[in-house]
């Protein structure tokens, strides 16, 4: 079938809860992709961080193969012999104790919002039902009932009330605002450490560390969600380590399943994660063979500091050329391999540079209106970088004529 037929197919006959752009991919490899009339687009938005390390990365799908062949599910009412190695190595990676896997990066935020809660209750000694829990302005942690419940983007939250009580939103980037929303019944501060679906948006320097400091003087729970920060797309392993401040639990997802299955996961010490004992949670997928052969070749993949190398050497080669794109752009932020860009509106939306990007081969989603998010896998070329900088300028040329 051509293009316009599975466009047409596919629309006709799925809910519209997405709108994508009018490419229909067919196969990919590294940092590029191939629509079913073999046209080729530079990846810059890969899976929304999901394909840092490239899509069909040989190390992840060999690992994928072998336990495709030979143990693919079997719940966690058994042991499997994927199992240990995972959960030991990705603990060992966030230099903590326990890991809690999961699959979506929704369920991990769902799972890190339940473990603050208990701990609260059974170690902190809040009240019963009282826990609340700080959440940002124009945060997303996902779409389950509960999460759209502390979102202020309209779309997320409009028509899907009532939602779940306990959280209280403040201002993102403000240390000051997390210190007067916390009362004796806050059980934990939730926040992403760079928000990447609200624009790429970097907060001041020296925020974290001011919630570390918060967090730790009233006995309060640091929760990073790093499903998009994290594993080495800012050039580190977390966004947190930037400012070196170690979160007590890390919520993480996208990367983690290697850009082949939903791989997520909450990481924490015995003293927080430990609150969970057995029926209390689970998940029928979480931890299965596949999900740990794939998330143990991730982490592997991450040991060696490679990934985080490129994404901070790379990176600044990225971020020097859009500073350079001149008139038309109103604002770059980021960090690492990963930038907003936020065009004029008088050019257009973001939406239509986006389209007129990809008629030039480069695949990059708009978000918020004005925003461009730039994000191709790890293993993209300083050359493909440079070309697809180059692509936007032209895009931006075109549309101030
Ligand atoms: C994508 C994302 C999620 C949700 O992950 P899903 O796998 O889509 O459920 C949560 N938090 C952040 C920061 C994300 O980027």
């Amino acid at each position: 079938m051509r293009s316009e037929d599975h466009i047409r197919l596919g629309e006709s006959h799925s809910a519209h809860n997405y709108h994508p752009l009018p490419v229909v991919i067919r196969s990919a490899e590294g940092a590029w992709v191939v629509d079913v009339e073999g046209r080729r687009y530079l990846d810059c938005l890969a899976g929304y961080s999901s394909l840092n390390f490239g899509h069909g990365n040989p190390v992840v799908l060999a690992a994928a193969r072998e336990q495709l062949d030979r143990l693919t599910l079997t719940s966690r009412a058994f042991f499997h012999d994927r199992f240990a190695g995972f959960v030991t190595g990705l603990a060992e990676l966030c230099g903590k104790d326990m890991v809690l896997p999961m699959n979506t990066g929704a369920e991990a935020v769902e799972t890190a919002i339940k473990v603050a809660r208990k701990w609260g209750y059974e170690v902190k000694g809040v009240a019963p039902d009282q826990a609340n829990i700080v959440v940002m302005e124009d945060n997303f942690h996902g779409r389950t009932t509960t999460i759209v419940g502390f979102s202020t983007d309209p779309d997320a939250r409009g028509g899907f009330g009532p939602f779940a009580p306990g959280f209280r939103i403040v201002k993102y980037g403000s240390a000051e605002a997390v210190r007067e929303a916390i009362d004796e019944n806050t059980v934990a501060v939730l926040l992403e450490p760079i928000q990447g679906e609200a624009g790429v948006l970097v907060p001041p320097d020296g925020y974290l560390a001011a919630v570390r400091e918060i967090c730790d003087e009233a006995n309060v729970l640091f929760v990073a969600d790093e499903i998009q920060s994290g594993l080495g797309r800012t050039g580190e392993t977390f966004a947190c380590d930037h400012e070196g401040v170690v979160p007590d639990l890390y919520v993480l997802g996208k990367a983690l399943g290697g850009g082949v299955v939903p791989v997520s996961a909450v990481v924490g010490n015995e003293d927080v994660l430990g609150v969970i004992r057995p029926g209390q949670h689970g998940s029928t997928f979480g931890g299965n063979p596949l999900a740990c052969a794939v998330g143990d070749a991730v982490v592997g993949l991450l040991r060696t500091g490679e990934y985080q190398a490129r994404a901070r050497d790379l990176g600044a080669f990225l971020h020097e050329r859009l500073a350079n794109l001149g008139p038309g752009v109103a604002a770059v932020r980021g960090r690492g391999l990963w930038a907003g860009v936020d065009i004029d509106p008088s050019l257009g939306t973001g939406r239509e540079i986006s389209e007129a990007l990809m008629r030039r081969g480069v695949l990059a989603k708009d978000t918020h209106g004005s925003t461009i998010r730039l994000a191709p896998p790890l293993v993209v070329s300083r050359d493909e970088l440079a070309w697809a900088a180059d692509q936007l300028s032209a895009v931006l040329r075109e549309a101030r004529a």
